[in-house]
Parts: structure tokens; C-alpha cells; sequence
């Protein structure tokens, strides 16, 4: 086992002075006041959105394609001609949008028939808001037992976002005076492993991996061992990402589940499937079939903000009852917001 921290050579990165063990030999001066774009930036998006009006401020930003796009052509067709709304194109919307046809056209039954007061854009809206599944508050990842780390388990199709959101994850319970440990358990592809290390070097947390090619539940088991020894609050492994159709993907993640189960009993770790909005209903497949051989407990949708849809969103929570916790909305440590389907309903029809 290797305990890998920073990549050598980011010691002489210049946010070096920041990190906590290497603290700066003279003051620093203060930081200069942000300016321009960014003081707005600074202003409109803290760095974790956490308070309700941020998280709806921040969804609003991320979803500003997917308004101009898809939302604006359904309030088009929503919007009441002399013989009432176009429903033949509210529907194509929204299979446009990636509802999904089946799912489009139960929702525009179900919308004609309300006969909502309010009009036809509140009926579709609150049929649509009724696909996601109730939730209260925001997800966060705990323990089962108390002095046993919380156990997250990121799995998805490679190129989604997986190894981004982990980095997200790190960042955002590190700063929250969580301790975070990474273990790398994409064993496949050398790449991943370094990315993580990159990630983790910029989220300042540690990261159990072994070489290229090694035992992907191996490098769990040790992450597990590791973070009792360190009394760390939280594991995350990233996995490795294959396409869904090759079986013995499947077999892995399940082994890993197995190396849980046997080194945390009762653990009952977070598995987080990672969903790249843009593969609209093909994600969704993928989803499906990760879900039968793992059971997801919970969906991170990365990309929001370069898509023109989100209508994804609907259709995953409806088809396997399974939340999203977090949306992706850009590359930054940043970018990534806990999902609150009444903040994400509301930017889609602001
Ligand atoms: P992995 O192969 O699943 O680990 O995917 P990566 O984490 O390497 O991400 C693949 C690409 O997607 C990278 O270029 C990321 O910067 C980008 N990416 C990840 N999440 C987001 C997001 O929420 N928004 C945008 N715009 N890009 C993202």
C-alpha cells in the first residue's frame, strides 16, 4: 500500500503558502479585494452554496442554457393560443428535453386532465415536480456506527465526471473540518489514479492507492483500515468505469460492496452513480444497469451547465426512485450543489 499525498512537484505550485503544513515564513499581505466579475462572482456564489437562497442562486446560474433552451421552447408551447396550449409540442419538449417519450406523454395526460386554475405551465410544473422523490434536507454522508467512517462509493461510465465530483467531495467536507481520506480504486486505467492525486493534492486530504492493474478491493480494504487507524470521517473510492455492459465491471463494484460489508459491518456505504447530463436517456440506461447490480443509493448529475436539457433529472428519479444529491454545474472545486428539487424546479421555470 502507498500513502500518497501530494505529487512532488506541487510543492512548488504557487498556492503552496496556503496549505496548512507548510505555513509562510513572513506575513502575507492581505488578499486584494476581488474586482469586477469576480467581486459579482464572490457576491452571487459562495463557495459552497449551503443556505437555501444560495443553493437557488447558484441553481439558477448553472441552469441558464437549459432555461434558454429547452424551458423556453415548453413556456412557448404551454403558453395559451386561442384553442389552449400546444400539448403535441409540450410533449415533443419535453422528449426533447431528455423526459423520455413514455414519461412525456404520461406527464401531459396527467397535466390536461388537472385543469389546473393556475394555468397550464403550473399544471406541468407541479406534475413534473411530483416525479422527484420527497426527500427532507440535505443529504450528508454519515456513519452507521459511531467511530467508523461514513463510506461513499462513487461508480459511473468513465468521462462522466466521476473523478471531478470526488474531488468536489473532498473539498467540500474538508472544508467543512471533515476528515477526508480518497481511495483509489480505478486500478484500471494508471490515469485515474494520478488525476485523483491532483485532486486530492488541491483538496489537501490523503489518498490510499496501489499500483496500476492492482486488486481494485484491496485498495478499499486498506483505505478502510487506513481511515479507522486515522479515525477519518469520511472514505470516497472511486471505481473503476468501463462500460456498463462489460459484466465483470459489474462483478468488481460488487466485490467492493462485498470488502465493505466485511471490514465495516453494517457500514452501509453511499453509492453515488455519476450521471453525465449531456448522454441524456443514454445515461440513463447506464444508470439502470448500475443500479441493478449495485443498488445506487444516490445520483450526482455532473455537467448542468453545459447542457441545453435537464429534463434527465425527471426522468431518473421517476424511473428508479433513487435522489440526486448533488448537481455539477462547471470544472471549479466549487461547481458542484446539493441538490434541492424545489431550488431546481424553480430555476427551470424562473
Ligand atoms: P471521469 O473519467 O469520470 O473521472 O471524468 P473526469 O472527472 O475526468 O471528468 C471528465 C471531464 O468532465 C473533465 O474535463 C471535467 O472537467 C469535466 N466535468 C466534470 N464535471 C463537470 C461539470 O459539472 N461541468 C462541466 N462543465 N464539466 C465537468
Amino acid at each position: 500500500m502507498f500513502w500518497r499525498r501530494k505529487p512532488d512537484e506541487a510543492s512548488e505550485a504557487p498556492e503552496a503558502a496556503e496549505r496548512p503544513d507548510s505555513p509562510p515564513a513572513v506575513p502575507e499581505p492581505p488578499p486584494a479585494e476581488p474586482v469586477g466579475a469576480l467581486a459579482r462572482a464572490a457576491a452571487f456564489k459562495p463557495l459552497f452554496a449551503e443556505a437555501d437562497e444560495d443553493i437557488e442562486v447558484a441553481f439558477e446560474q448553472g441552469l441558464e442554457r437549459t432555461r434558454d433552451g429547452f424551458m423556453s421552447r415548453l413556456r412557448g408551447a404551454l403558453a395559451a393560443g386561442p384553442d389552449g396550449p400546444a400539448w403535441d409540442d409540450v410533449e415533443e419538449t419535453l422528449i426533447a428535453g431528455d423526459v423520455g417519450a413514455a414519461l412525456a406523454m404520461d406527464v401531459v395526460e396527467e397535466a390536461r386532465k388537472r385543469r389546473d386554475p393556475d394555468g397550464a405551465e403550473a399544471a406541468v410544473r407541479s406534475v413534473l415536480q411530483g416525479l422527484l422523490v420527497p426527500r427532507v434536507g440535505h443529504w450528508e454522508p454519515r456513519a452507521t456506527t459511531p467511530g467508523q467512517p461514513a463510506v461513499v462509493l462513487v461508480v459511473g461510465v468513465n468521462g462522466t465526471g466521476k473523478t471531478t465530483t470526488i474531488g468536489k467531495l473532498a473539498t467540500r467536507y474538508t472544508h467543512e473540518g471533515r476528515t477526508v481520506l480518497l481511495a483509489a480504486a480505478d486500478t484500471f486505467r494508471a490515469a485515474a489514479i494520478d488525476q485523483l492525486l491532483i485532486w486530492a493534492d488541491r483538496a489537501g486530504v490523503q489518498v490510499v492507492s496501489h499500483a496500476p492493474g492492482a486488486d481494485p478491493g484491496a485498495v478499499v480494504y486498506d483505505a478502510l483500515d487506513a481511515a479507522v487507524a486515522r479515525n477519518a470521517d469520511i472514505v470516497i473510492a472511486d471505481t473503476a468505469g468501463r462500460l456498463h455492459t462489460k459484466s465483470n465491471l459489474m462483478d468488481e463494484l460488487t466485490k467492493i460492496r462485498r470488502v465493505v460489508d466485511k471490514r465495516l459491518p453494517g457500514a452501509q456505504p453511499e453509492t453515488l452513480f455519476v450521471l453525465d447530463a449531456t448522454t441524456g436517456q443514454n445515461g440513463l440506461q447506464q444508470a439502470q444497469a448500475f443500479h441493478a447490480a449495485v443498488g445506487l443509493t444516490g445520483i450526482v448529475l455532473t455537467k448542468l451547465d453545459s447542457t441545453a436539457k435537464g429534463g434527465i433529472v425527471f426522468a431518473i428519479e421517476h424511473d428508479l426512485q433513487v435522489p440526486v444529491r448533488f448537481a455539477g454545474v462547471g470544472e471549479q472545486a466549487s461547481d458542484l450543489l446539493p441538490f434541492d428539487p424545489d431550488a431546481f424546479v424553480e430555476a427551470l421555470f424562473a
